[in-house]
């Protein structure tokens, strides 16, 4: 079945392994001696680690290996942009092509779900308390590393689910909500308690921290940015996170409508793919930079044009038109100056990028406050929130100790 079959009926993108076709592919790694596969992944998930175990037969050792080093293992394997980090890394590729980690990383979380493994265990009681605000990937991998070292933690989320983006906003057919479960199953049992619906502010935290030893704040860049286009109050104007969010909860059709997406990120190629999965007749993608220089993975943009998706580039937006409160159309001018385009649409959703939400935008100086995830580094990757919040676990580790 074709990957775009695949979108269509929502179902996950690639096909995983199966054990045969798994161990042949774990079968060409060169076992490098210091792998630059391992050294390329931000979480430290140790790639060349954990397919040095699936080599030799080892499932477990391998499946292990992941989820220690990280807590969201399985949907990493679907969603990072493994060409850009350890397959972008392995040496196999001067012979001909990089092994394919990501696969065989999803081969490997997908056994440890089918045969029901559990290997996350909470560490020795060791007095402390720590309060996590969001319930993100960087919150909970943060959340994770310290309930693993004795810490009793407590996550304040504000929505009714952890999993941040990775249950909001990522459609289903990249990463199936039974997955995103599956990861946080592993993580609550890490004895971690958590405290859904409720919306802290800036003034919260001083409370928080007459109360805990330490508090981490990873919640994200939820605020949508927008552009100062006339006619942006029309009604068929959304921000990309609120339409996928909708998309993914819902799944409204969008039969007959025409679609313009503005953007060049993963966040417009997701808003393109999805809308071609809930049937929209027309799907226009346009951003002002060159194809080459679009901040979205490659793999995701080849998706949505595979997908027949027109890709315009080089085009500023100027203005959306409409008639009776309702979007018509959306002019466009040219990055040369002197070109225009005027494109019919029934939506037009903004995909330019989040900000942080104005109720915690400033924290305070505090020695035993911390930061990490989108809200630190800008919005990145998944891996890379990750990434932060396991770094910033170990500050705060340092520092409660210290
Ligand atoms: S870099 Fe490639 S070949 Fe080397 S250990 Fe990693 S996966 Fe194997």
């Amino acid at each position: 079945m074709s990957r775009i079959v695949r979108v269509m009926e929502n179902r996950e993108l690639e096909k995983g392994f199966d054990a045969r076709s798994a161990m042949a592919e774990a079968s060409r790694c060169l076992l490098c001696h210091d792998a630059p596969c391992s050294n390329a992944c931000p979480a430290g998930t140790d790639p060349a680690r954990f397919i040095r175990s699936l080599r030799f037969d080892n499932i477990r050792g391998a499946a292990e290996t992941i989820r220690e080093n990280n807590p969201f293992g399985a949907s990493c394997s679907r969603i990072c942009p493994a060409n850009e980090l350890c397959e972008g890394a392995c040496l196999r590729s001067r012979l001909d092509r990089p092994v394919e980690i990501a696969r065989l990383q999803r081969f490997i979380t997908d056994e440890e779900r089918r045969h029901n493994l559990h290997f996350l265990k909470p560490g020795t009681p060791n007095g402390k308390r720590i309060a996590c605000i969001g319930a993100g990937p960087a919150s909970l991998s943060c959340a994770a590393r310290l309930a693993q070292e004795g810490c009793r933690v407590t996550v304040f989320e504000k929505t009714d689910k952890p999993g941040g983006m990775l249950s909001l906003a990522i459609p289903p057919f990249r990463l199936p909500q039974e997955i995103v479960d599956f990861d946080l199953s592993r993580i609550e049992e890490l004895g971690i308690e958590f405290v859904c619906d409720i919306a802290l502010s800036a003034d919260d935290i001083s409370n928080l921290l007459a109360q805990y030893d330490a508090v981490f704040v990873g919640t994200g860049l939820w605020k949508p940015k927008t552009l100062d286009l006339p006619g942006k109050e029309l009604d068929g104007v959304f921000h990309a996170l609120d339409w996928l969010k909708t998309a993914r909860t819902e799944k409204p059709s969008e039969q007959g409508n025409r679609l313009v997406i503005i953007g060049d990120g993963d966040v417009a190629m997701d808003c393109a793919t999805t809308a071609v999965s809930l049937l929209a007749s027309h799907v226009k993608l346009v951003f002002c930079r060159p194809i080459a220089f679009a901040s979205a993975n490659i793999a995701e943009t080849l998706l949505a044009v595979n997908m027949g998706v027109p890709v315009i580039t080089e085009f500023f937006p100027q203005e959306i038109r409409g008639e009776n409160g309702k979007v018509t159309h959306i002019a466009f001018t040219g990055a040369d100056g002197v070109s225009s385009m005027t494109l019919a649409a029934d939506k037009i959703i903004l995909a330019v990028g989040q900000e942080q939400d104005d109720t915690i935008a400033a924290l305070p100086d505090h020695p035993r406050l911390f930061a990490g995830g989108d809200r630190v580094n800008g919005g990145s990757t998944v891996v890379a929130a990750i990434a932060s919040g396991k770094r910033t676990a170990q500050a705060i580790l340092d520092t409660i100790s210290g």
